[in-house]
């Protein structure tokens, strides 16, 4: 017998077909031209060196093809950088862009300048100066983990999304899931809700559950937790963690989690997170638990120079024996990570006003990598192929491959003989598009 379809069912199966075809999405997406990149020498992040001059054909926001010479079609744009070394866009995984926490200040007292003083507007606007700024030192994705408001973050990355201003591609995670108090200086009062406008408080299992819900829905592409809100002394439960775990998944969301000490960690780990962030206390046990679990670290470390000018405004500030007394156990714990094949993803996790902007002080976490024993190509390894895996899975960021999107920078030297050469990036592709030239993209000094 056959079956027919009741009409109103029929109707709306058509108007659902119809929706999609006209959806904004699609009426907005480029069109798929095509573009050649002439490099002189490329960084192949898989293989971690440099391995010679390459083609790359474009097509629309995706790498098609990269080799030695590459059939192009006559109307591919041409961008010439033979005089240049290239390689992958940069990615933090782990940002705060709309946080700007001046020295000595804490975080309930940003929270109240953010919500009482300055407002979602500047607060938004300060954060599109950081976004320029990122994009300008070569940073095409950023994970952005919280302390953003309530979504405000998400707000930006859709701006950034249409064109409005210029940014990196922005994974955000909307307000970090918390146990009470958020991270902030214990507030008895707290009348004016800053807490609240800044964590997503969670009260229980159901809870937990429905808080990863509204980050899917609000289009958060993380789930950022605290496991251990200091200097709160309140902690997630292990059953809540689960539950925002296997909710997540149940989303194809990772979950990243902030934590500070071994048994924070420890728990994280147990209840199935993706990734640890910090993890300033983390035994040699835990990192073999991470090695043999998959779970991923990123080390938000200071370098030596980012430690001395961060610390110059302290009341006392430390000796540079001190600084570096008290490196040499971050430098360790990495040295350690490498060892027992633990995966590892930059991340800075910059939120303090610097010299040079964020961008460029961002980059200063592969300095500390590097500090700690990693050679310059593993460091630009754990900020392309690690972070690109870390955000979006394999071959579709912090690659220059065929199926990845296109997301590329020009520099005058070879990043792997010394990471300075990432002060003279000439040129920022992102998504095929180039958001950032010097004028000449030439790379004079080759
Ligand atoms: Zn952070």
């Amino acid at each position: 017998m056959r079956q027919f379809a009741p009409p109103a069912v029929a109707i709306m199966a058509l108007a659902l077909t119809l929706a999609a075809a006209a959806s904004p999405a699609k009426a907005q997406r480029p069109p798929a031209t095509a573009a050649v990149v002439k490099a002189g020498d490329l960084f192949d992040a898989e293989q971690g060196r440099m391995v010679g001059a390459r083609e790359i054909l474009i097509r629309g926001d995706r790498i098609v093809e990269v080799a030695a010479s590459v059939s192009a079609p006559p109307d591919a744009t041409v961008i010439d950088l033979s005089q240049c070394r290239v390689m992958p866009g940069l990615i933090d995984a782990h940002t705060h862009l709309l946080l700007t926490q001046e020295a000595g200040e804490g975080l309930s007292e940003v929270a109240a300048r953010d919500h009482a003083v300055d407002g979602d507007g500047y607060r938004l606007l300060t954060a599109a100066q950081y976004a320029r700024e990122y994009l300008e030192a070569g940073i095409t994705s950023v994970r952005d983990l919280g302390n953003s408001g309530r979504f405000l973050d998400l707000v930006l990355a859709r701006a950034i999304n249409e064109g409005r201003v210029a940014g990196p591609r922005i994974h955000g995670a909307g307000p970090g899931l918390a146990p009470a108090g958020g991270q902030m200086e214990p507030l008895p009062h707290d009348p004016h809700g800053l807490v609240d406008g800044e964590y997503r408080i969670i009260e229980g299992v159901d809870d937990a559950r429905a808080a990863v819900r509204e980050a899917v829905a609000a289009g958060a592409r993380v789930i950022k937790i605290y496991p251990e809100a200091t200097p709160q002394r309140t902690r997630l439960s292990p059953e809540e963690m689960t539950a925002i775990v296997a909710e997540a998944r149940r989303h194809d969301m990772p979950v990243a989690a902030h934590v500070t000490s071994d048994r924070g960690a420890r728990e994280a780990i147990e209840a199935g997170v993706t990734s640890l962030e910090h993890g300033y206390d983390l035994s040699d046990e835990t990192l073999a638990l991470m090695a043999e679990r998959g779970v991923w670290w990123v080390p938000t470390h200071t370098s030596f120079g980012m430690a001395r000018e961060l610390s110059s405004a302290w009341p006392q500030p430390p000796s540079d024996q001190m600084i570096r007394d008290h490196l040499s156990e971050e430098h360790r714990r990495l040295r350690k990570a490498r060892a027992a094949g633990v995966r590892i993803a930059a991340g800075q996790d910059l939120y303090a006003p610097t010299a040079v902007g964020r961008g460029r002080a961002s980059l200063r976490v592969l300095d500390a990598y590097v500090e700690a024993g990693l050679t310059p190509a593993e460091a630009l390894q754990t900020a392309t192929l690690n972070a690109g895996r870390l955000l979006a899975g394999e071959g579709q960021l912090g690659v220059i491959a065929p199926g990845a999107l296109a997301d590329l920078i020009a520099l005058p030297a070879d990043p792997t003989q010394s990471l300075d050469a990432l002060a003279g990036i000439t040129l920022v592709m992102k998504g095929g598009r180039v958001e950032v030239a010097d004028g000449s993209g030439a790379c004079a000094s080759r």
